[in-house]
């Protein structure tokens, strides 16, 4: 075994967090960036992760009613003035569609020719889209609710890119739904925050907070914006999905009327909802440690990797053997209603670099195997969530009888991890100057060694947006589960029902 070096990943998380989630990418070939401005290229490993969120969220989404269908990737630009709030949000990133052909241009180049009557916008977002649909296909009472939801990717302008967070085409699912009553559409609104908590904290091992977003913070054009909001190693938060109660904003704006059972018109009350390819981000962000990714077992691209070493042909040709062996009992076990995802990799690749690679790409289990494991019928196993330098020797049978179980423990204890860091990292908070103490870093030779989640009492208030916006915190939300604590806000005295969480963010 090569000797392992001080850190695969440099720099670590303690010295430079952006640049250490950067490396953890490069280094699991999770992505790259692309010669497109703000445009990522997510590679295999990558694409894997983002497969497995989209086929348990596929899932959920049908177990709770939807379906799928797909709309247009280009907006007519009249569509998105039609609600005023919406078309606010949303002008200043859009990438907008003038024309529709190549003509030569003067210095042997290409130019735009054939002016579109109307610009197209690319989808930032489509309910305007989908609205205009829905309003032909609702009639009566009776073609309610319709529940569809749209795989696709969009296109935000956005300024400051990175990685998987935020970037400026972005893949994601929007589920937009219309209802015959507002209690229908808000108990939508909440069962899909609630899909999504559970996908983070039960598939991604990511404790999440549910909560409503103040005034400000919310979707534009919604009534209500409820998210669910992750802690992330340097305890900065990361919303990690959106849920909107759009009231009637828009079906008014689109005319989405329906006659009810008493025969009168109606407008419909719609909702939407969403995740992304951030949820990747937020996944690396949350497990992964100096030596690269930590991949959640139920989302793991490959649970077990499988590493033969021999010297001789003959070590070879027994030691293959009784990896194939292994790697078929191993997939014939089911994990989760699936077969255990097994990898054997048998490139030849000095045997320290190999391992290292399945270190840095975050495969829950690694299983050396050696001619001395083969005559011993065992194998030498090794646990990402534990010190590369902790292996054990595990008789084989005993490994396909528990490979779940492992799987599961691993799961389980990545959940409590990023728990207890939120959880210390976590304090209630009643007067101005603690929650300014708290976001100043108390030592200067770590100054990411600061802040975290504050709970305070915070006015739904523009005054208060700016003095938090002059700290450079936010309002994460105010969440919509424990006891209602009343109090005065912290910057302008006003009673406030509940507390609010305040932290930086992503
Ligand atoms: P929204 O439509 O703004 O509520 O966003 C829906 C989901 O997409 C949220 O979960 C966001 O976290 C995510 N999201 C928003 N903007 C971006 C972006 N530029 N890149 C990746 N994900 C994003």
């Amino acid at each position: 075994m090569a000797k392992a070096p001080q850190n695969a990943i440099s720099p670590t998380r303690a010295d430079d967090y952006p640049e250490w989630y950067q490396q953890v990418i490069k280094a699991a070939d999770l992505a790259e960036v692309s010669p497109v401005r703000g445009c990522m290229v997510i590679k295999p490993w990558g694409w894997s992760i983002w497969e497995n969120m989209q086929s348990v969220l596929d899932g959920m989404f049908k177990e709770t009613g939807h379906e799928n269908a797909y709309f247009p990737l280009f907006i007519p630009m009249s569509y998105l003035e039609k609600e005023a709030e919406h078309v606010e949000g949303f002008a200043k990133e859009c990438a907008v569609v003038t024309h529709h052909r190549l003509e030569p241009g003067p210095n042997g180049g290409l130019v735009p020719a054939g002016k579109l009557d109307e610009p197209l916008i690319v989808r930032p977002t489509s309910e305007t889209i989908i609205g205009a649909m829905y309003a032909k296909w609702v009639q009566s009472y009776r073609d309610l609710p319709i529940l569809i939801n749209q795989w696709a990717n969009v296109v935000r302008w956005e300024l400051r890119t990175r990685m998987f967070l935020r970037t400026a085409e972005f893949l994601w699912q929007e589920g937009h739904t219309a209802h015959a009553t507002a209690e229908e559409a808000i108990a939508e609104t909440r069962q899909m925050l609630e899909v999504y908590a559970d996908f983070a904290e039960n598939y991604m091992a990511m404790p999440v907070i549910k909560g409503e977003k103040t005034s400000w913070e919310r979707f534009p054009g919604a009534t209500m914006t409820l998210s669910i909001e992750a802690m992330m190693q340097d305890r900065k938060a990361l919303q990690a999905g959106t849920s909107h109660f759009l009231g009637q904003n828009f079906s008014k704006a689109q005319e989405i009327k329906f006659q009810s059972q008493e025969g009168t018109e109606e407008y419909a009350w719609t909702t939407s909802w969403g995740v992304s390819t951030r949820l990747v981000g937020g996944l690396i962000m949350t497990h992964s440690d100096d030596d690269g990714l930590i991949c959640p077992p139920r989302l793991a691209p490959k649970h077990i990797v499988l590493l033969p070493i021999y010297r001789t042909d003959e070590e070879r040709a027994t030691v293959l053997a009784y990896v194939d062996q292994l790697s078929a009992e191993l997939k014939g076990v089911q994990y989760h209603g699936a077969p255990v995802r097994v990898l054997v990799d048998d490139r030849d690749i000095r045997g320290g670099e190999k391992t290292w690679q399945h270190i840095k790409k975050g495969v829950p289990l690694r299983a050396e195997i050696g001619p001395r494991d083969v005559a011993g019928g065992s194998v030498f196993l090794a646990r990402r969530d534990q010190s590369p330098k902790e292996k054990q020797g595990v008789p084989k049978d005993q490994l396909v009888a528990t490979i779940t179980t492992l799987l599961d423990e691993i799961q389980t204890n990545l959940f409590e991890r990023a728990k207890k860091l939120r959880d210390d990292n976590s304090r209630t908070i009643d007067k101005l100057e603690d929650l300014i103490a708290y976001f100043t870093p108390q030592n200067e030779e770590r100054p990411e060694i600061h802040g975290g989640f504050a709970y305070c009492h915070c006015a739904d208030d523009k005054a208060v947006e700016e003095e938090l916006k002059k700290l450079k915190l936010t309002v994460r939300c105010i969440p919509v589960e424990g006891d209602d604590e009343p109090g005065p806000c912290i910057f302008t005295g006003q009673p406030t029902q509940r507390r609010a969480v305040i932290a930086k963010a992503y």
